[in-house]
């Protein structure tokens, strides 16, 4: 294992007594081993603060930050538990801090921007708020809110391709839906990759309530992993694509389709609605003419 990801706000809540020795701990050993590490936040960022930000830089971090929109329509949904204070301003802070203090050309933070019909036209005064942060440290990910997909129609899907076209023409790289052209469709694909839960339970999905229907195995008070291999053959025998849709798609390799989760919660079998094209929220030739624009300004940045 090389690669750790800390998902949700508890890692922060006691980021300097548990979170920091443990994770220095595991970095120790291996680079000892003679790999590198890496450490992944997703995080709404609200408690991270400057000391936090100074401990990160050891720990050779990529962070997943989210806003659910412009000020105005962040600040009336993500507020402070305490004081009911708005956190806006302050997750750009961090946003800016973190780019300005971690060095290292492997260091980035993927700014998702969580939009619904009501923010999406709001969505430039971001853009703003983050033109003067180096483009080789923020990637920019849009994601419709899935529970308005419904209410994607022609007129945001228009918009929202001019939007990605301001923030391509601005330097950043951007993307939209779960396209990634990774040899797999998610990690929790492959066979090393697993979920650790607080009480030591291992899944493979993050992205569903952990319980016992979920469990392939148990980390041990002396830190060996015990895994159920057969539970995880019958989840990872099949390769993701191997049905005739996911063949025939022009997609693939840019997709390997469904994750191995829905394939699992649909017998096996692909259907529309575990399929990939489902997360882009603007027509396939929109889609791919999105990602030419991005391929351009990487390679615009790599010279
Ligand atoms: S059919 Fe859907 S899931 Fe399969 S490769 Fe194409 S886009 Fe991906």
């Amino acid at each position: 294992m090389r690669f750790i990801t800390l998902f949700g706000g508890e890692p922060f809540t006691d980021f300097n007594s548990i979170t920091y020795p443990l994770l220095s701990k595991i970095k120790t050993l291996i680079e000892k081993a003679g790999k590198y590490f890496s450490c992944f936040f997703v995080t709404n960022a609200s408690l991270i603060d400057e000391e936090i930000i100074n401990k990160l830089k050891y720990l050779n971090p990529h962070l997943q930050i989210t806003l659910d929109g412009d000020k105005e329509h962040h600040d009336k949904v993500r507020i402070w538990k305490q004081g009911n204070k708005p956190t806006y301003d302050h997750i750009l802070w961090v946003i800016h801090k973190l780019a300005e203090e971690i060095q290292g050309e492997k260091f980035f933070i993927t700014l998702r921007i969580n939009y619904d019909n009501t923010t999406l036209p709001g969505i430039s005064e971001i853009l703003d708020r983050i033109k003067d942060i180096d483009r080789k440290k923020i990637f920019v990910h849009f994601e419709r809110v899935w529970q308005t997909e419904k209410d994607s129609t022609e007129e945001y899907k228009k918009l929202l391709r001019k939007i990605l076209k301001n923030f391509i023409g601005e330097g950043f790289c951007v993307n939209q839906g779960t396209f990634r052209g990774f040899p797999y469709s998610c990690p929790s694909d492959t066979k090393n990759s697993i979920v650790i839960n607080y009480d030591g339970t291992i899944h493979k999905c993050n992205g569903r309530t952990l319980s016992s229907e979920t469990q392939y195995g148990v980390l041990k008070a002396d830190g060996t992993i015990e895994i159920d291999e057969d539970l995880i053959a019958q989840r990872l025998a099949v390769a993701t694509f191997e049905n005739k849709e996911c063949l025939n798609c022009k997609m693939l390799p840019v997709c390997m389709g469904p994750c191995s989760q829905k394939l699992l919660e649909h017998n096996g079998n692909w259907s529309k609605d575990i399929c990939s094209l489902k997360s882009i929220d603007t027509s396939l030739s929109d889609y791919l003419i999105t990602d030419f624009w991005v391929k351009s300004m990487i390679e615009k940045y790599n010279g």
